[in-house]
């Protein structure tokens, strides 16, 4: 029976080839090819100043840092209530603090939620564009300007994405890029790749002294091994990676702040070469997909998906009253591998009722870009089983 998994990265022989030589020149960890990959983004970005990190969030981070510099009497920042653990954590170790707002139906965090937080001690708004939806950035940036505050266009999961015409992680004052697993362009697991892509002149001093003082990152090689068995194996090696994962993993997945390793970037530079093509693949799935869902009869819905819309990720919302956990376990059974969505973030003053209606709800679905249409179907067929089976109520469409 086939296995059908989320797409974890899709990798063909010029990303394999890349590491080859990479370690064949011994050119691992420093190399030509993070200047290179630089110029490439900045390239794509439209001109705007880009530095390769180690990832999305030292990227943010660091951004975090000076931005907090240049105010130092301002500590909170809007987030969305529906968002990569990783952010709010990023503003937690850059000494501020996370306030959540409401998120709208694409998931995207909602303006007038955010408007209505600005305060005398907002330092700034973080604007995700989940699963790469483009959020309403063009307003943000008005509202931010208009309010005298910060804003970061954290474009991790929207990479080559554009809003209006223009790039996104190149709005407001710096945005970020991930080259995580499951992105748009994917160089290993989370640690190995990102980008800052910084507007703010203001910024851009302090930034160059932060990031020159990085490191390249360390036990590159054993981590692109990590990541080919545990992930781009997975259909071969499900009954192994987890020996292999106490062996090779290190215990607290903790991410270090460095720069990027050469053997990432060159990665990156294959990646970024078949970014127009696995767009395409992409558009294709969700596009079969949609079409296919639509045609059973039954309330499931892709909150994001636009007919020719680029989407990182097949979310699907399920209906009420389903037992995530349990689809999951039986969908695995079936040889689907699923994942569910965020945890929703909220602190003491304020639990978004928005995030809450859907974080629960959220099922990601196999989306690789070898699947074809069939595949599509047997999958979809498989989640009506299930969710038959689950006793869910399966509300027909009016
Ligand atoms: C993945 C992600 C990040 C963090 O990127 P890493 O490279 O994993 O550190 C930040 N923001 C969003 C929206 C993300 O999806």
């Amino acid at each position: 029976m086939s296995y059908f998994h989320p797409p974890y990265a899709s990798w063909g022989w010029p990303e394999y080839q890349a590491a080859l030589i990479a370690c064949v020149q011994f050119r691992v960890h420093s190399g030509p090819d993070i200047s290179e990959l630089e110029r490439q983004l900045s390239q794509l970005l439209g001109g705007s100043q880009v530095f390769a990190v180690n990832s999305g969030r030292t990227a943010l981070r660091i951004g975090l840092e000076v931005m907090g510099k240049l105010r130092p009497q301002c500590k909170e920042v809007i987030v969305p209530s529906y968002i990569c653990p990783a952010v709010v954590n990023a503003v937690k170790s850059a000494g501020l603090k996370p306030v959540p707002a409401e998120i709208g139906t694409d998931l995207n965090l909602q303006l007038n939620s955010a408007r209505q937080l600005i305060g005398s001690n907002t330092l700034g708004i973080i604007v995700a564009h989940m699963y790469g939806c483009p959020a309403d950035i063009v307003e943000f940036e008005k509202l931010t300007r208009e309010a005298g505050i910060f804003l970061v266009d954290d474009a991790a999961q929207a990479v080559g994405e554009f809003a209006n015409g223009q790039m996104l992680g190149t709005f407001g004052d710096f945005g970020i890029l991930s080259f995580a697993q499951s992105k748009c362009m994917v160089t290993g697991e989370s640690g190995a790749g990102g980008a800052l892509v910084c507007q703010n002149q203001e910024m851009l001093m302090t930034l160059i002294n932060q990031l020159q003082a990085l490191k390249p990152a360390q036990s590159r090689g054993r981590a692109f091994a990590a990541f080919v068995w545990n992930y781009l194996f997975t259909s071969h090696t499900r009954l192994a990676t987890y020996y292999w994962q106490r062996i090779c993993r290190p215990s607290h997945r903790e991410i270090k702040q460095e720069g990027i390793a050469n053997l990432d970037a060159k990665i990156a530079l294959c990646q970024l070469k078949s970014l127009k093509r696995r767009r395409e693949e992409r558009i294709r799935i969700l596009d079969s997909y949609a079409k296919y869902l639509q045609s059973v009869g039954y309330a499931i819905c892709m909150p994001q998906y636009e007919l020719g819309r680029y989407l990182a990720r097949a979310m699907v919302l399920l209906p009420h009253g389903v037992d995530l956990d349990r689809c999951r376990r039986d969908l695995q059974l079936k040889s689907i591998e699923t994942r569910g969505g965020y945890p929703v973030f909220s602190d003491e003053n304020f639990v978004s009722s928005s995030a809450k209606e859907v974080a629960g709800r959220l099922l990601e679905l196999p989306a690789s870009s070898t699947m074809s249409n069939m595949d599509v179907a047997l999958v979809c067929d498989r989640l009506m089983e299930v969710l038959q089976g689950n006793n869910a109520f399966m509300a027909p469409r009016l």
